[in-house]
């Protein structure tokens, strides 16, 4: 009997709540006890009274902030939920039409959503979108990352613009930075045409568009994220193709004509030669098509629509790749539980006459009008499936008291039981040290078998080898006859981390921040009345200052400020001497990197410049954040923190005297070698017989380029 219904109602009988027994569901957790309710999209007509029993029965509830949204609401509504007023904390869904405020990302609990990430910003305004492309172009290639037209954020990158303009002249679209449905959108052919006292995007402006009948053409893709760590990526299966009203001609005569040149729907429903269908079931008539309609004609034509639709995958995964550290990084900070956020993002793209795809933009919250039946059609097939995919657990969001299936989740995770493993085996304890990541993984496994038509881009087998994502298969002291059926469990996507020099680094600058606020409070706080806890952060300050100035292998003489000083000076004195510390610490971290030829792990840390980048960018808070995260994730914070040593010890991290007090063996498995249906016998002889293994991190021979590092405890070795 599920816990969530005992709660609700003690006294009724239990067979009414076997799993089989409740249509749209679909039952999660580690003993599939946890009902979550699945959609469909007929609900939207049929007002079917069984669809809508499950969500009335656990009292399921929505609220709808700042948007309108009739199809989200119709769905809903007729799956049994209610609508709560914008106010109200008791929702399992808030579904808004802005970013959330911290401090409400920050009051979730658990079972409750929002269809929002925050610092999405980072992909849905064009000058960030552009500037984090940019940033990966920079650091993995031009070629790799060239998805979006060249574009100078104005007025301040005018005279890289001119530069350009003259070594290529031609056409340029101008944007407003935030803005949307072709609003303030129009095209130039010299720079004398653009105002320079407006914060604005010029964009290179595509002028060979693959045409159609000769109209232009963008398409609408719907892609879901349901996390950023580990980043996971949907595409809807279906999209829209949405046409220009007047035949394409690029002279030079025409550039005025917004119904030639831009697609947006917005703009075009304007023109009296719009043509809309009235027929869902005619998918390739008028001005708005299906995706699916407009690649079978281009199918043919004889265009190669499969090449197409993976460079256009591609584009979509390298855009969330650019962004992934700055949402990450956010949801860390802000959001309490792994599953609290969703987010549909509306990609739109432009085809050039090559087949080359280009991202034009992405949208925060694409629009759900449904003006025509095509429109129903796809979309709320689209929003029935992401419902479900998200997957919403039947809680009552008035009893808001652990579930006590949750606490039976919880237990079980102290005590887990598998089949056929003896409960004090080691086996078992190595699976404590990691619920977290297990959870991680039957989550996505989960919303994958709820995917409908959302097709999962990323991972996929084929994008951990393109986008060589770093991920570590940890199995420590596996029984041989639970091995091999445990491994496709303990596959765990690892974001990656940060390095120990950039963890000095973050530190410093973390360190570098606290200076600089004891500074400006010691200038703010002229008087003689300080709080509490002021004095707890001072008290913090000296206690740090006299541990971690022990540990610096230079003598820094720390002289504690009187207590008879007034706040404000002891602020002063102690900002002083972190200044000094941070002097001494940046000396040794530079020590550090000039003695180490190869810094271990250095191949999965962030990329540099990333780094660079977010540490400028960083609050304290953020630094904060990324240390943190470092020490749960090596469980010491003494590589930041300085340690008395020399530099040739420096090489042995406690990551490694961990690994082999435990007589771990780190195999570099191919990733090829991975997709080999998880034969791990097979993998480890392979990685024993071309000797890509060490004992401590020091590879015996060169591994293959794209390398996963297997974590294996000597006694797997028995498997074969
Ligand atoms: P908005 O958010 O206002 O819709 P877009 O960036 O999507 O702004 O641009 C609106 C339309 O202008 C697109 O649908 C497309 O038809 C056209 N467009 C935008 N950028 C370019 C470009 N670089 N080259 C060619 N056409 C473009």
């Amino acid at each position: 009997m599920p816990a969530v219904r005992e709660q609700k109602d003690e006294s009724e009988s239990s067979s009414e709540d076997e799993p089989e027994k409740l249509p749209c569901v679909a039952w999660s957790g580690v003993s599939k006890r946890i009902p979550v309710l699945l959609f469909c999209a007929e609900a939207i007509v049929s007002k079917d009274v069984a669809i809508r029993s499950v969500g009335e029965k656990y009292n399921l509830a929505f609220k709808i902030v700042r948007t309108e949204s009739r199809l989200v609401r119709g769905i809903l509504v007729n799956h049994g939920f209610h609508e709560v007023h914008p106010n109200s904390n008791d929702f399992n869904l808030m579904w808004t039409g802005s970013h959330l405020k911290p401090y409400l990302l920050r009051s979730l609990q658990d079972f409750q959503k929002v269809n929002h990430f925050p610092r999405s910003f980072e992909l849905t305004r064009k000058d960030r979108l552009y500037k984090n492309i940019q940033r990966m172009q920079q650091t993995h290639g031009f070629q790799n990352f060239h998805i979006v037209p060249q574009t100078f954020v104005l007025p301040a990158e005018y005279q890289e613009f001119s530069s350009s303009f003259s070594k290529d002249k031609g056409a340029w679209i101008i944007k407003p930075v935030a803005s949307s449905r072709g609003r303030g959108i129009y095209l130039v052919s010299s720079p004398s045409q653009i105002p320079l006292d407006e914060n604005i995007l010029v964009s290179r402006y595509i002028s060979n568009p693959l045409l159609i009948d000769g109209f232009k053409f963008d398409v609408r893709l719907y892609v879901l994220v349901t996390s950023y760590d580990p980043l996971l990526i949907y595409l809807y299966e279906e999209g829209l193709a949405r046409f220009a009203t007047v035949k394409y001609d690029h002279a030079t005569a025409n550039i005025k004509n917004q119904f030639m040149h831009l697609t947006n729907y917005s703009v075009n429903k304007k023109s009296s030669d719009y043509v809309s269908c009235d027929d869902p079931e005619v998918e390739d008539y008028g001005n708005k098509w299906s995706m699916s309609a407009m690649l079978r004609y281009l199918r043919q034509e004889g265009k190669d629509t499969t090449l197409l639709m993976g460079q256009i995958e591609d584009l979509i995964v390298k855009a969330l790749l650019s962004a992934e550290i700055h949402i990450a990084t956010a949801c860390k900070m802000f959001v309490p539980h792994r599953c609290n956020c969703f987010e549909l993002y509306g990609f739109d793209v432009l085809i050039d006459s090559n087949l080359k795809p280009w991202l034009l933009e992405v949208n925060l919250s694409p629009s759900l009008a449904c003006d025509a039946p095509l429109d129903l059609k796809i979309k709320a097939s689209m929003i029935s499936d992401m419902f479900s995919l998200v997957g919403f657990v039947c809680q009552d969001p008035l009893l808001r008291q652990p579930r006590p299936d949750r606490a039976g989740i919880d237990s079980r995770m102290k005590n887990p039981t598998f089949p056929c493993v003896d409960t004090q085996d080691k086996a078992l304890m190595c699976f404590i040290v990691f619920p977290g990541q297990m959870k991680v993984l039957r989550r996505a496994q989960e919303e994958y078998d709820r995917r409908g038509g959302f097709v999962r881009i990323f991972p996929t087998p084929d994008t951990w080898e393109l986008y060589s994502v770093a991920f570590i298969i940890l199995f420590c002291v596996v029984p041989s006859a639970l091995f091999c059926s445990l491994i496709s469990w303990l596959f765990v996507l690892v974001p990656p981390s940060c390095s120990k020099v950039q963890a000095r680094m973050a530190f410093s600058s973390y360190l570098h921040r606290v200076q600089l606020r004891l500074l400006a409070e010691s200038r703010a706080n002229m008087g003689p009345a300080w709080t509490q806890k002021e004095h707890d952060q001072m008290e913090l300050v000296v206690r740090f200052l006299k541990r971690a100035s022990s540990n610096l292998r230079q003598d820094m003489c720390l002289e504690e400020p009187s207590r008879l000083l007034c706040l404000s000076d002891r602020q002063r004195i102690l900002s002083h001497q972190l200044g000094n510390f941070i002097q001494l610490y940046n000396q040794e971290t530079k020590q550090m990197v000039e003695s180490l030829d190869k810094i271990p792990n250095e191949d999965r840390c962030i990329n540099s410049n990333v780094f660079q980048e977010f540490i400028l960018e960083a609050s304290e808070s953020d630094l904060e954040e990324v240390l943190m995260f470092y020490t749960q994730k090596n469980k010491s914070a003494s590589v930041f923190l300085g340690t008395k040593c020399d530099s040739s010890r420096v090489k042995r991290t406690s990551d490694e005297n961990r690994e082999s007090e435990r007589h771990f063996f780190i195999f570099y498995v191919p990733s090829h070698q991975l997709r080999m249906k998880y034969d791990t016998a097979h993998v480890i002889k392979e990685c024993f017989n071309n000797r890509w293994w060490s004992e401590r991190n020091t590879l015996k021979s060169h591994p293959p380029s794209h390398i996963f590092k297997l974590v294996c405890d000597l006694q797997v070795l028995g498997v074969f």
